[in-house]
């Protein structure tokens, strides 16, 4: 049965409606589809719908969802493009319909640290205990980890009267990474995140000296569901690591992997384990520096394009790896958009920079 869909509305008076929603077209149609109808515009994406229609002097804006989670993503995104495009003009936004009274960030979840140790020279696995692993079984594979600054009380994201996330700043402003959740145990009510310690970054500090009792706090999880096929390519360097051991972990007996990754030498490897025929190679880049080596997209070159309808390619590494990989398997494997997820985890020289995959 299709579940009930919830609604949020919003009437925003402004100088231009017209323009504005000429912004935000101009700006949507890169994330989603753009519908001009008689009585205004359509927006749809990942998240859902939006119905906006400029009115004399308002903008009316319309948003369905059955999800909350969604309902709020989409409500607090609105509000953020509205301010942002607004173009010096004080707006304010107000929600009414399936709101909650106290408005939260629905995706938020507090966890604390119950241990940590290595689990090979290179990558510390920190176990979080959090009241609500359920909320992170489905919707994807990994999370936000907001680290508060170490000897403070953490202050947690809140959430304005519009919607929009409210980030704590100065002395509480957090640290945000993204970590993939390599397995929950429901029973102990634990997640668990294997962390790649490359140098003082925060991320691998954070890791190095999580002690129990530690608190951070979780957004999302994120990413989709693993998208279900006969045949799967996993490849990725020693972050996407934890997803690969995951997705092997949770795919169907029928299914069969090739498997691919690159870490520096023999003692990162990890014993990966299936229902399904895996077949892993793992590429040793020796002293070569994280993300300076072709190894990846070479070994994708060699390989061939599966037999049969239904492959997947899932990679997540280095993003000019990432980006010749993508490119392979678009012009020469001539994949379609929803056979392969290709994520950049990381940017060599920058800091906190990733994309989601396409
Ligand atoms: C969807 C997704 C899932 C991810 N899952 C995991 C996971 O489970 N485990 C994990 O360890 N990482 C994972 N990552 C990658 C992780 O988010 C990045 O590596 C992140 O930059 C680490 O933050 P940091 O504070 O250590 O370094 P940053 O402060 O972000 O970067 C500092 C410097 O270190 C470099 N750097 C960043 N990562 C690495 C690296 N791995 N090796 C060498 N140099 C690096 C940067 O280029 C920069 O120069 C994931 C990323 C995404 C997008």
């Amino acid at each position: 049965m299709a579940e009930p869909e919830l609604r949020a509305d919003a009437c925003v008076t402004m100088r231009d409606p017209a323009a504005m929603l000429e912004r935000l077209c101009a700006h949507f149609v890169e994330h989603g589809t753009v519908t001009h109808h008689d009585r205004g515009v359509r927006l749809e994406g990942r998240f859902g719908a939006v119905e906006l229609c400029s009115a004399a002097g308002a903008l009316d804006i319309a948003v369905t969802n059955p999800n909350e989670t969604y309902l709020f993503v989409v409500t607090s995104s609105v509000a953020e493009h509205l301010h942002e495009f607004a173009e010096g003009e004080t707006l304010k936004v107000g929600w009414r319909g399936n709101l909650p009274e106290q408005p939260r960030i629905p995706y938020f979840r507090e966890a604390v640290v119950r241990e940590a140790y290595d689990i090979t020279p290179a990558m510390r696995r920190v176990i979080l205990s959090c009241e609500d692993t359920a909320h992170f079984e489905s919707g994807g594979l990994h999370v936000s980890v907001l680290i508060p600054p170490s000897g403070r009380e953490p202050v947690w994201p809140g959430v304005g009267p519009d919607n929009r996330v409210i980030w704590p700043s100065g002395a509480d402003e957090l640290i945000r990474r993204i970590y993939t959740i390599r397995f929950i145990d429901h029973q102990r009510r634990e997640l668990a995140i294997d962390v790649v310690l490359h140098d003082s970054s925060p991320g691998s500090t954070w890791a190095r000296n999580a002690m129990p009792g530690d608190r951070v706090g979780l957004l999302g999880p994120g990413g989709g569901d693993v998208v279900a096929a006969d045949w799967y390519l996993l490849c990725g360097d020693e972050t996407a690591l934890p997803a690969i051991a995951r997705i092997a972990a949770e795919l169907p007996t029928a299914a069969r992997a090739k498997i691919v990754i690159e870490i520096a030498d023999r003692a990162e490897q990890q014993a990966l384990s299936s229902h399904a025929a895996i077949d892993v190679t793992w590429l040793h880049r020796g002293d070569a520096p994280a993300g300076t080596t072709d190894l990846l997209p070479q070994a994708v070159m060699g390989a061939a394009r599966p037999e049969g309808d239904n492959p997947f390619v899932f990679v997540g590494c280095e993003q000019s790896a990432a980006r010749a990989i993508r490119k392979h398997l678009r012009s020469a494997w001539k994949l379609p958009k929803d056979r392969h997820l290709v994520a950049a985890y990381w940017r060599r020289g920058h800091a906190d920079a990733h994309d989601h995959g396409e």
